[in-house]
């Protein structure tokens, strides 16, 4: 696959010095999530911190798929679950935009990169496993949430 030169920088950046990679102990929920058709494979920690979200993750796969995990931990953590909710919307919505969109820049930083993977049907599927994971252990952290005390 071909990707822009400078967006193909920051990926391979991304994938040989991974951010946040390593998970915690302990963590509010663990997800594990695969993507079959690569052998990608993906751990995340999610944690709440005073509301403001920590991730850590781990995990095998290639370079697209480690890439953006690494990029999205950078990027969510931090936030809290409703700040991070439009930006994970906007990195859905840029996959599935076949290579018409390069992404908003205000909101997915240097995540716009993965814009031209959305091009590779193949691909979309490693892009999106960190963020899909991420959803799924939002979700499971607003349940324990709400079951516990509201603070
Ligand atoms: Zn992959």
């Amino acid at each position: 696959m071909q990707l822009d030169n400078l967006y193909q920088a920051v990926i391979l950046d991304h994938y040989k010095r991974p951010e946040h990679k390593g998970l915690s102990v302990p963590s509010d929920v663990q997800v594990h999530h695969i993507n079959p058709s690569c052998g990608d494979e993906l751990t995340l920690n999610l944690s709440l911190v005073d509301g403001r979200i920590s991730l850590t993750w781990d995990g095998v796969g290639c370079s697209i798929s480690m890439a953006c995990a690494s990029m999205m931990a950078g990027l969510l953590t931090g936030k809290t679950l409703s700040e991070a909710e439009p930006i994970l919307d906007s990195f859905v919505s840029l996959m599935q935009s076949k290579g018409t969109q390069s992404g908003d820049e205000e909101i997915l930083e240097d995540a716009v990169a993965f814009a031209g993977v959305s091009k590779y049907p193949a691909r979309i599927k490693c892009a999106l496993l960190s963020w899909m994971a991420f959803k799924d252990a939002a979700v499971q952290v607003e349940g324990k949430q709400s079951l516990g005390s509201e603070n």
